[in-house]
């Protein structure tokens, strides 16, 4: 028995980067996965998936609270039920607070941190009323610990997930809903695109690993707290980040 079988989970931003890799991941351990991505390729990206049916793509932008209800309906009409929300849709478009006009800032709050809120509630709703638990991951950042220069609303957003993560966590822990959060370092997916080829080499340098870190390598992670496997985490917000936070 695979540890996603029977198990129904939602990933957003799951047509790119951490979130696909993720969707893949459960895929190959036997879950049935509904994709909420506001990306136009969405559609087309889950097609190529070719699961036999097993995946659902559901064009949502993540600020929308009827974009979210939609996506939780449409999968549940689907699949019949949820266990798994991976919250995870994110962008980076950041920058000292004196060149951050108030509406970048917005945008990136709104996408990074009330898109969680979002999810979050809206799955816990279902969660609640199916009344067998569930399993929330929530995507944070290093950000969510330690600060960088410049890394101004998305630091401000991912420190919000973190703190989040814990109060969902320790509010239904007991109704079975586990909630947790992953602070990746950074990864080589299309979210650095935002930053200039000399910024990503010394962002490179800064992990003890010696590289930045693969979509892959996230996903096994979420999988895991996703899982029962993780029947006693609560409330984390799980370090991966090739030993970024370490030094
Ligand atoms: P990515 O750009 O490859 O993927 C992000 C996905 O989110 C895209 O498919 C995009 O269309 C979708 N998205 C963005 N805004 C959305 C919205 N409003 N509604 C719905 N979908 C939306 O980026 P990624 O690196 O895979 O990032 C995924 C998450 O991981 C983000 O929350 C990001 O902050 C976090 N993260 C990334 C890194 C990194 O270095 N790449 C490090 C730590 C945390």
């Amino acid at each position: 028995m695979a540890r996603f079988d029977n198990k129904v989970a939602i990933v957003t931003g799951g047509a790119s980067g951490i979130g696909l890799a993720t969707v893949k991941q459960f895929l190959s351990e036997g879950a049935k996965v509904a994709v909420g991505d506001f990306s136009d390729k969405g559609q087309e990206i889950v097609d190529g998936l070719n699961t036999n049916d097993n995946a659902l793509f559901v064009k949502t932008d993540v600020t929308n609270e009827d974009q979210i209800k939609n996506l939780i309906n449409k999968t549940v009409e689907k699949f019949g039920k949820l266990d798994v929300m991976f919250a995870n849709a994110g962008i980076l478009n950041d920058g000292d607070i004196t060149d951050l006009e108030l509406k970048r800032w917005q945008r990136t709050i709104d996408i990074n941190l009330t898109g969680i809120y979002l999810a979050d509630k809206y799955a816990l709703e279902q969660m609640l009323k199916q009344g067998k638990g569930g399993a929330i991951v929530n995507t944070g950042s290093i950000h969510s610990l330690v600060a960088m220069p410049s890394i101004t609303a998305y630091g401000a957003a991912k420190g919000g997930v973190k703190i989040l993560t814990q109060t969902l966590a320790a509010t239904y822990a007991k109704q079975g809903v586990r909630v947790n959060a992953i602070a990746p370092g950074y990864i080589d997916t299309p979210l650095l695109n935002a930053v200039n080829p000399g910024l990503k080499e010394r962002l490179t340098k800064l992990h003890p690993l010696g590289r930045l870190g693969k979509p892959e390598e996230i996903a096994k992670a979420v999988a895991f707290l996703a899982s029962d496997d993780a029947s006693f985490i609560v409330g984390d917000t799980m370090v991966i980040d090739g030993g970024y936070t370490s030094v």
